[in-house]
């Protein structure tokens, strides 16, 4: 393919069928799916999307592969190309009528902050299947414990519950990047705590300012609390142990003494 991969935008494509195939399979996408993708680069996985599903939305934000896109004449996919992280959510929405699932092979530079901003801002999302670094997958899906498990595993899990379907290796992308990549999926179970999203994460961020740091020094001067006061707010609690120790449940039951 003639084009001058872009390192900026993350441009890592794909063009091994089965693997494409088993991406839109891992999606669970059928031909009452509503799909949005980012990211499109030359269509490969857009291709694969489209034969598998009622409608794609697609983003791209390199102008260079307007043409090639808008070539391969897909007709039940509307590609828009602008900045998909810029892109207000409303904005984005308004391209369904009803739910929509969420397939990407996602630029690893803005990896976290669409993750986020999907999670805390949609409104009509079901899914989220998107490939991204093996070790990214592997702090989504971490468990309490382990030096993987952090702010985006607490927060990837208390919006919907996460699985690794499959591990791809570099040499799977042109051009090959430097690291492993996964194909995680997220099932969005928004409504399984019924507590205040953003003042959650805001704690959640409080908690894990510093990994090294034990739990009661992390919460010091949260709501201008003094450590002596969340002693006693958190007195069922063992703040002396450092906040990769504490599961998601546990974190939520210590915010609703707040
Ligand atoms: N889907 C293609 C594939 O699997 O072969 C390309 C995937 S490539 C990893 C990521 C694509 O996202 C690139 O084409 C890049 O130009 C595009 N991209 C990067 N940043 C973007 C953004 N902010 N909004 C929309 N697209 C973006």
């Amino acid at each position: 393919m003639e084009h001058n991969f872009k390192k900026k935008f993350g441009q890592n494509f794909l063009k091994d069928t089965n693997l494409l195939n088993a991406i839109v399979q891992d999606g669970g996408i059928s031909t009452q799916d509503e799909v949005l993708e980012i990211g499109a680069g030359a269509g490969a996985l857009t291709k694969q999307l489209s034969l598998n599903a009622k409608r794609v939305v697609s983003y791209e934000i390199d102008l260079d592969l307007k043409s090639k896109l808008l070539d391969l004449g897909l007709n039940n996919v509307k590609f828009i190309f602008k900045d998909a992280l810029k892109e207000p959510i409303e904005e984005i929405e308004n391209n369904f009528e009803g739910n929509y699932k969420l397939v990407a092979n996602l630029p690893y530079y803005i990896t976290s902050p669409l993750i986020f901003k999907f999670l805390q801002e949609s409104k009509k999302l079901i899914s989220m299947t998107i490939m991204v670094q093996k070790e990214v997958a592997e702090r989504i899906i971490a468990k309490e414990g382990g030096k993987d498990y952090g702010i985006l595993s607490v927060m990837t899990q208390f919006y919907s519950v996460p699985k690794i379907c499959r591990t791809v290796g570099r040499q799977m992308f042109y051009p090959a990047p430097n690291v492993d990549s996964a194909v995680v999926n997220l099932e969005l179970n928004k409504t399984r705590f019924a507590i205040n999203e953003k003042e959650f994460y805001e704690f959640i961020k409080k908690c894990f300012s510093m990994r090294r740091k034990t739990l009661l020094n992390n919460l010091q001067g949260y709501k201008n609390f003094d450590k002596k006061q969340i002693g006693n707010l958190l007195k069922d609690f063992d703040l002396s142990k450092r906040p990769e120790t504490f599961s998601l449940e546990k974190f939520v039951e210590m915010f609703k003494k707040f």
